[in-house]
């Protein structure tokens, strides 16, 4: 040997430890065989061994060829029979096996070492000629496949001819006389494709197989599936080299695999399947119909036995879920991989929750082996498994869990539908905040343009409710009210299911599995609540979604918008008087019309919470979201003055006139937040009267004192802040000495500008809470307006790479979080009681919930359905940490 490297391990030499030498295949059997499971010997040529054969020109050096010569020379002597040998031959199996696995990269070659004169040794030695020739006839036409290039179908058409010719109909009732003519056959194949002899010399086929492996690597569909996945190229595959087993020598041999419990249910019992006189892949290639394991009991009971005990040893060892697969050869059992098991979410929770209950693992380990996309795929509706579809169109998965219903082309016909107790998915061309009641009234909703941010989408998530947007293959014909899609027509009143997790829009009713939170479900966020330190809020305006979150376990209301409360139906007029108001008569009038109605709203939210935290934001948007559309508008008076309809006409172009005056360029960074309490101050006292009276009256009547926190949007100067919060004590002052009332309330601020964040020192000294908005803080941070970037520019600057993740969902460490850190620790050092939370679609994101406990915020606030993922993300969080 020339080189001083090692490229070769056997078995025995592996383990766990060399993962990323030996590749996840070779290692596990690495590791099987030191723990002293019946493991067929082999050895492991390493991924620097791939390396090495692409540097040295794609082919495999000398000094790697006789390395695995010499492993080979030890595998021969502890099998007592020898490769190539005319009687008694070794036989081999050649698998590829990267570090992360890569299924259907490359497929494995069987049977190796056979040729004209050692398949006569075979059937003698074994007495068992038909065995013999059919993995004689196998491994031509595996070698021809993966060595040889040669396509699969030109070897199956043959066998199927065959197959027809002679009447046979499975495999297994060839005759020898067809297996010899069917070898002849295939080796003609192998001649005109490939333009070689098969070939003959073992030593010849292993290399040749080693080095197609190797190739195997750089082939167009493992490039595409690494590119897919994120995996590093330069990582490349190990080839183990396995001495053969026969699952197919009569009918005490088979083959298997096994789950150690059940991938999709989690249920804590052997699952998998095998079938008697087989090899491996007839399993895989479903050339006849798997037994359940669970009466491999009868067939073969004292294997079972072994296999429920050596299983067990794996889990053991592995302490986790293993899919392991096993040949049976004459009765004796072999162990021929295992893995870590793949699961659906139901079963990664249940798995976990019963391990650490077992003792196998701890409570910590539990919460790491569940991911927080796990618990929010449990609390969603989903599409029965088993059931059949029919797919009609595909649009965004914009919000998960699926709903069927009969299809509504307008909010409108939604709420009157479902009033009568009819479910309903709601059709349209997108959806507005005048939609909001046909969106609560369906069961989801379908919208043909939009993306994964549009109203639609973000609402149905906020209420848990699944959508599909942007399915633009979708034609809605209101007039006939119809859709069409791909030549069928859908019409109003019949039924679709929509499932929000994939985007798909299926015909008709199908059939569901309900969510419901397991116990183990319900352990594990339990576990995750004490092992946390930040608190889970829940964003929510409305008793419902009060209600919702509190049944998730949230433990307050982090942001409780009231536009909302000015958006219904019957409130937008009076809105509207108030902000076109011409005398403050008209105004106080407007207001104390609006009073009670927001202080009902209040009393619900703080009745739901039980006295636990409600942050309330005041006001927000800029005033003319609550009035017409201003093209609209003009359109409408246009037409007013064709048609001469004076007195309308005057109505109308004096609201115009009123819209287009408040019309703003840039409404984002316009007369909105703070800005329009500092100058129509009216508005923010009613909310805050409103807040008290709420308050006061729960406190005194159900003995329940909220806790109450009043938070003013959009604040970038102290000055903003201090204005607003002696007006909002003054009420306080006075409606609490009216009840005669002692009552606890913060006033603070939501932090969404990069000023904010610069002067959180000062603004800390009179604010009792940070709550940072970070929507607005990264648009004004990255000068991105969020529509616009995600309609225009963000999804191209992503796919170049630009940037790295979406910063409206994945809270931007670099930059805005840099501003949240700087501006806790700032606000705190001001102000020591001070409490920092965040509120917005971040708070129940994963990576940001991490930032989050980085930065050593008290709580995050997220949608009622995010509350679970982010309890188990915040755990998760605190873990990792320590
Ligand atoms: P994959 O990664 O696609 O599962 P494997 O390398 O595990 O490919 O091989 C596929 C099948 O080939 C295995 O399930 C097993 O049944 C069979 N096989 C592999 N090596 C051997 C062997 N040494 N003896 C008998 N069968 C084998
Ligand atoms: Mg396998
Ligand atoms: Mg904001």
């Amino acid at each position: 040997m020339c080189s001083e490297k090692k490229y070769v391990y056997s078995f025995e030499e592996g383990s766990l430890e060399l993962k990323s030498l030996l590749g996840g295949k070779g290692a596990n059997l690495g590791e099987m065989t030191s723990l002293g499971l019946p493991v067929p010997p082999g050895m492991t040529v390493t991924t620097e061994a791939c390396n090495l054969y692409y540097e040295s020109g794609e082919q495999l050096p000398e000094f790697s060829r006789e390395e695995i010569r010499s492993y080979l020379t030890e595998l021969e002597e502890k099998m007592d029979k020898s490769f190539g040998d005319d009687n008694n031959p070794l036989l081999l199996s050649v698998r590829s096996g990267a570090v992360i696995s890569m299924p259907g990269m490359m497929d494995t070659i069987l049977n190796l070492g056979l040729n004209d004169q050692s398949v006569k040794g075979l059937a003698k030695e074994t007495g068992d000629e038909k065995f013999a020739y059919d993995c004689y006839r196998r491994f031509i036409q595996m070698f021809g496949e993966v060595v040889l290039d040669v396509e699969a179908y030109k070897f199956s058409r043959k066998l199927d001819s065959l197959k027809e010719e002679v009447g046979a109909e499975t495999d297994i009732d060839l005759t020898v006389d067809h297996l010899k003519e069917l070898i002849d056959k295939f080796k003609l194949i192998v001649k005109e494709e490939a333009e070689v002899d098969f070939p003959q010399d073992p030593m010849e086929q292993l290399i040749t197989a080693v080095e197609a492996v190797f190739g195997s690597w750089n082939n167009k569909r493992a490039i595409v599936y690494r590119d897919a996945h994120d995996i590093d190229h330069e990582l490349g595959t190990a080839v183990n080299i396995q001495s053969m087993v026969f699952g197919n020598m009569g009918q005490d041999s088979g083959t298997g695999v096994v789950f150690t419990r059940n991938p999709s249910t989690g249920e804590n019992k052997l699952y998998g399947e095998y079938l008697l006189n087989a090899q491996g892949e007839d399993i895989v290639a479903g050339i006849r119909t798997p037994e359940d394991i669970q009466t491999f009991k009868d067939s073969l009971p004292e294997v079972y036995e072994q296999l429920v005990e050596v299983t067990e040893t794996l889990e053991k060892h592995y302490k986790d879920m293993q899919d392991i697969e096993f040949t049976v050869e004459k009765g004796k059992l072999y162990l021929l991989q295992t893995r870590t098991g793949k699961r659906t979410a139901k079963s990664a929770i249940k798995i976990a929750a019963d391990m650490a209950e077992e003792g196998l693992i701890d409570q910590d380990q539990a919460l790491l082996r569940v991911e927080p996309e796990h618990i929010e795929k449990v609390l969603h509706r989903q599409i029965d498994p088993e059931a059949e579809t029919e797919v009609i169109a595909k649009g965004l998965p914009a919000s998960p869990g699926a709903a069927a219903g009969t299809v509504v082309f307008s909010a409108d016909e939604a709420e009157k539908i479902a009033e009568n107790g009819e479910k309903v998915v709601l059709v349209s061309l997108e959806t507005t905040p005048e939609d909001i009641h046909g969106v609560l009234a369906a069961e989801g909703v379908l919208t043909t343009r939009g993306g994964m941010t549009s109203h639609a989408a973000v609402v149905a998530r906020g209420m848990g409710k699944p959508c599909v947007c942007g399915c633009d293959e979708i034609k809605i014909d209101f007039e006939a009210g119809e859709f069409t899609v791909g030549g069928q027509t859908v019409k109003e009143g019949e039924r679709i299911t929509i499932n929000g997790g994939t985007g798909e829009v299926i015909l008709g009713k199908v059939k569901m599995t309900e969510a419901k939170l397991s116990q183990e479900c319900k352990d594990i966020l339990q576990w995750a609540d004490d092992r946390r330190d930040l608190q889970v809020r829940t964003n929510a305006d409305n008793g419902t979604d009060a209600s919702k979150a509190f049944e998730f376990g949230a433990e307050g209301i982090g942001l409780c918008r009231t536009e909302h409360m000015f958006m219904a139906a019957d409130r937008v007029p009076i809105v509207q008087r108030l902000i076109l108001s011409e005398s403050d008569q008209e105004k106080r009038d407007a207001l104390t019309e609006l009073e009670p109605i927001q202080c009902q709203d209040f009393e619900e939210i703080f009745a739901e919470m039980e006295g636990r935290a409600v942050t309330v934001r005041l006001l927000d948007p800029p005033l003319h979201e609550f009035l017409p559309n201003l093209p609209e508008l003009i359109e409408e008076v246009t037409e007013l003055r064709v048609k001469g309809e004076k007195e309308k006409l005057k109505e109308k172009e004096n609201l115009l006139r009123k819209v287009k005056n408040m019309d703003e360029s840039n409404p984002m960074l316009g007369f909105r937040g703070c800005r329009l309490g500092v100058i129509i101050p009216e508005i923010y006292e009613m909310q805050a009267r409103a807040l008290f009276k709420a308050a006061i009256k729960l406190a005194t009547e159900e003995d329940t004192k909220t806790e109450l926190e009043i938070m003013i949007p959009l604040v970038s100067e102290l000055a903003e802040f201090e204005i607003l919060r002696e007006r909002i004590e003054e009420i306080a002052d006075q409606l609490l000495t009216e009840a005669n009332l002692e009552l606890d309330y913060k006033v603070g601020t939501m932090i969404e500008l990069p000023r904010a964040c610069m002067t959180a020192d000062q603004i800390a000294q009179k604010a009792d809470f940070f709550s940072f908005g970070t929507n607005d803080l990264t648009q004004t941070t990255f000068g991105f307006s969020r529509d616009d970037a995600e309609g225009k520019f963000l999804h191209e600057y992503l796919e170049r790479e630009v940037i790295e993740d979406n910063p409206f969902i994945t809270l931007d460490a670099a930059g805005v979080g840099k501003l949240v850190n700087l501006a806790a620790k700032s606000g705190r050092q001001a102000n020591p009681d001070l409490k920092v939370g965040i509120c917005g679609e971040h708070g129940g994101e994963p990576r940001s919930i991490a930032l989050c406990q980085e930065y050593g915020l008290d709580y995050v606030s997220c949608s009622p359905y995010r509350v679970p993922v982010a309890r188990l993300a915040a755990a998760q969080a605190k873990i990792k940490k320590s």
